[in-house]
Order: structure tokens, then sequence, then C-alpha cells
């Protein structure tokens, strides 16, 4: 082999190595979203039944109008958001080692809060975290977050499921709720 065959070759194997690379992506580890609501993704990570079930992204669409209804908010609030759907009991979030629910520009939710699997997207902490998606309040001044009633009781009375079939969804305020963090 000559000299000028092996740095061809040498040409060829950095060019394949950056092609590679470039399908590799950009190195940030984004997964893509299951379904999109509005200009929301949400990328659903979670085996939880209610997950897989055909009506999840009219579940979480309606959840979350009524959960930016009542913090004043419109979807313009959420654009460009990613709403991950974590089977992890806790989620990433800052420093917080025990977060079952996050917003940091994008929100986490856990879907096995307090290690028992919920039985519908409305149990979760999503109504809690489109709160500081719309108001921010991260220190839960607002008396809104001790409330929630009106949006338990438009979320009340749908079906749950569960690995063995359907159940009910009862909404519990408190996991919504936080007191005021002291000032
Ligand atoms: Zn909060």
């Amino acid at each position: 082999m000559d000299t000028g065959g092996a740095r061809r070759l040498a040409v060829r194997a950095i060019v394949l190595g950056a092609t590679l690379l470039s399908g590799c992506g950009d190195g940030r580890a984004v997964s893509a979203p299951t379904f999109v609501v509005h200009r929301t993704g949400v990328v659903v990570l979670s085996g939880i039944p209610f997950a897989a079930q055909p009506d999840l992204q009219a579940r979480v669409e309606s959840t979350t109008g009524a959960a930016l209804a009542y913090w004043g908010g419109t979807w313009d609030a959420l654009a460009g958001v990613t709403i991950t759907l974590d089977p992890a009991r806790y989620v990433a979030c800052g420093g917080k080692s025990n977060a079952t629910g996050c917003y940091d520009g994008d929100v986490r939710i856990s879907t096995s809060d307090l290690g028992r699997p919920f039985s519908c997207v409305e149990q979760t902490t999503l109504v809690h975290e489109i709160g500081h998606a719309v108001i921010g309040d991260p220190g839960h001044q607002d008396p809104r977050w001790m409330d929630f009633e009106p949006v338990a009781a438009q979320l009340t009375g749908r079906p749950g499921y569960t690995s063995e079939g359907e159940v009910d969804c009862p909404i519990a305020v408190s996991v919504w709720r936080h007191p005021p963090e002291a000032p």
C-alpha cells in the first residue's frame, strides 16, 4: 500500500467516525414524546396500567386543562414543556431527594407515589406541578395550594386501571396540596 492509499483510508475512517457520532444526536438524553397535546410533549416512561390505556392522552389533556383553568393559565404556559410520567418513586428535582413531582421548566411526575401505584393520571401530582408552570411560587405562598376542591370536583368519578382490570379513580386533594413554606 502506498502512503496515499493509507491517507485515503485514514480520511475514510474519520468521516465514518463523524457519521456515527452525528447519528447519536447531540448527546442529550431526551426521549421523544409518546404523544403531544396542544404544544406539550408527553413522555410515557412508566409501564403502569393506566399509562397503557387508550384514554391516556384524553385524560392527560383534560386533567391538565382543569388544572390550567384552576390556576388561571392557558396551554400557552405549557408550550414547549415536556411532561414525563416516570416509573420511579421519586423524580429528579434540583437537590431534592424525595420529590414525587417536579417543575423546573419541564414537568416530571412519579407514577408510584408512596410506593403504591396510582390507578389513574388524575391521582398524580400533575395538577400541582401545572400550578408551578402557571404561577411559579416555589414557596407555595398562594392560598390555592391548600384548596384544589374545584379541580377534584371536576375530575372525580372517572375509571382507574390496575393489571387486573378497571377500578375506581378516587381523588385525594392531599396529594396536590402543599402548605406554605416559611418565608
Ligand atoms: Zn410544589
